[in-house]
């Protein structure tokens, strides 16, 4: 693939779309041939790739990957929870952040879901997301200035029981672990809680609260959370049916107010595993999704932002038996949310820290899979 995108402003699609997708995961050997073609396809200028393994699992084949693609995947680096409970466990792990920024290139921390829902200490008891024990990661993501993307909780119809009467049936069928309707797990409102509790505490620390901070459903609790938090951003990954549930001019209007803190992420997932090709387009049923369907699920996207459609079919089947109505955002706020405020975030820190052939010589040897210029 022909290598233009070497800074801020040049990679502009034909439709004048300047895009960073900054949220996807992409993973397994030789990954880059199949997502080159995406990013030339939508004229996506640099991509975030939020499951970039950590030192001890998955760091090489991340690595391999950004190197392949010239430094234009940034990698984040992921929590190993191996050792929980061991007394120096939070300042290792913090250790690893820092050298997986300093020395591989890698843009920051991504926290899955686990962490709440999942994750138990030694006595078995699941680790809050503001657990104290693990204050030493987010007070060193602070210090590097990296961002802390975190993913708290889920659809809120994930708490309701798995019947037909679920908004979420189909999906929740086809993903029975998904549901969270049972007295063994902390309610959404906790978990946000909890979250929201970490925001605060730790100031100086930038988190992008991924899946619209998981409160897509509820647009007023958006707007006070972007007001009271100014570390606190968001993406839009995989709730477009979500939030396009709602009227188009209040959802137009919280874009407007923030439009600094809204970042465009998609949620693609282009793997390889030992078994199988992966692609997961925002969200997954029974069939697994084909490269021909990326095309309209980047689409839909563009066109709940930029046209004012009413009753759309949204990006997400899977998620939702509606549709939604778009909210033709203003030019500026577009090109914020597309593209400016990743670069701002998450691109030019990245840049500052490496420079573009730095990150990519910091990479390591090079297996002669592609040329990087
Ligand atoms: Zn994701």
């Amino acid at each position: 693939m022909e290598q233009q995108a070497t800074g801020e402003g040049s990679g502009a699609s034909e439709q004048g779309r300047r895009l960073i997708d900054a949220h996807s995961h992409l993973f397994g050997p030789g990954i880059w041939e199949r997502v080159a073609p995406v990013m030339e396809a939508q004229g996506i200028e640099y991509i975030v790739n939020l499951s970039g393994g950590s030192p001890r699992r998955g760091m090489t084949e991340a690595l391999a990957l950004a190197r392949d693609s010239g430094g234009r995947v940034i990698n984040f680096m992921n929590i190993d929870w191996q050792g929980f409970g061991e007394v120096a466990w939070a300042e290792t792990v913090a250790a690893e952040l820092e050298l997986a920024v300093r020395r591989y290139g890698y843009g920051g921390l991504k926290v899955y879901k686990a962490l709440g829902l999942g994750v138990t200490d030694e006595s078995g008891a699941l680790i809050a997301v503001d657990d104290p024990r693990l204050f030493p990661l987010w007070q060193k993501a602070g210090e590097l200035g990296v961002p802390v993307y975190i993913h708290t909780a889920d659809p809120w119809a994930f708490w309701e029981p798995v019947t037909p009467e679920n908004e979420r049936y189909a999906e929740l069928s086809a993903h029975p672990s998904w549901s969270f309707a049972s007295p063994e797990y902390p309610h959404y409102s906790q978990l946000l809680a909890q979250r929201d509790h970490l925001v605060e505490l730790f100031a100086e620390t930038t988190f992008i609260l991924v899946h619209f901070a998981s409160a897509a459903e509820d647009v007023d609790y958006l707007d006070r959370l972007l007001a009271r938090h100014p570390n606190v951003y968001l993406d839009i990954s995989a709730r477009v049916p979500e939030i396009g549930r709602h009227d188009p001019a209040r959802v137009r209007e919280l874009f407007v107010r923030y439009p600094d803190r809204i970042l465009f992420g998609t949620d693609i997932a282009i793997g390889r595993t030992a078994r199988r090709e992966v692609l997961v387009l925002g969200s997954s049923g029974r069939e697994p999704a084909t490269p021909n369907q990326i095309g309209e699920f980047y689409a839909r996207h563009y066109e709940y932002l930029e046209t004012d459609h009413r009753s759309m079919a949204h990006p997400t089947p899977i998620q939702g038996d509606w549709t939604v109505d778009a909210i033709r955002l203003p030019a500026s706020v577009l090109d914020r949310v597309y593209y400016r405020n990743a670069y701002d975030l998450v691109v030019a820190p990245w840049l500052a820290r490496n420079g573009r052939d730095l990150a990519v010589e910091a990479l390591g040897p090079a297996t002669g899979a592609v040329d990087p210029r």
